[in-house]
């Protein structure tokens, strides 16, 4: 597929992310094809390859492994992460896939329980972790400000770019872009 209409899909995507024949047309549509995330956490150092969506269908069992990965590692605790964020996510790696770049996503975080986000430095009083829609993290072969121009064209709600510390945060609230 062209990067463009890769483009244009993934977008179109975002805006009706339930699978619509009439309107994504083609088989080869991005969002109609199942939809998988390879995550890497390096603080616990683990992996989760898991095809999360396909046929319509969240497939529970691997939506599962990666709500377990995006866990609140020091209270231990998981939460049902939003489909969107999830959505997101796999719009970036496929773009990144699109261009030869098959690296997992290295996460710092996902879902925090409101006393882990009390203590995380930096971290906004309602943030959208707290709700299972956001995410931190980095692809090391990637200019992360690269990543986070490429999560705004997404339109898929609040997009950080974190210069100093080198992550983006992306998260399905409102549209919002900021710079930390
Ligand atoms: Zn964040």
């Amino acid at each position: 597929m062209q990067r463009r209409a890769f483009l244009q899909t993934v977008a179109a995507g975002l805006v009706a992310p339930i699978l619509q024949p009439h309107v994504m047309g083609q088989t080869q549509d991005f969002w109609s094809m199942p939809r998988t995330l390879h995550l890497y956490r390096p603080a616990t150092r683990e992996t989760v390859h898991a095809t999360y969506f396909a046929n319509g269908e969240v497939i529970l069992c691997e939506y599962e492994k990666l709500c377990i990965l995006l866990r609140d590692v020091q209270a231990g605790q998981a939460v049902q992460m939003s489909l969107v964020t999830l959505d997101i996510l796999a719009g970036i790696q496929g773009w990144l896939r699109a261009n030869g770049i098959n690296s997992p996503l290295h996460t710092n975080s996902g879902y925090r329980s409101p006393l882990t986000n009390n203590h995380t430095e930096g971290a906004a009083k309602n943030s959208r972790h707290m709700y299972g829609m956001a995410w931190d993290g980095r692809v090391p072969q990637v200019s992360t400000e690269s990543l986070a121009r490429f999560a705004v064209y997404l339109k898929g709600g609040g997009v950080g770019f974190y210069q100093e510390k080198n992550f983006l945060h992306i998260d399905s609230g409102s549209l919002r872009t900021w710079r930390g």
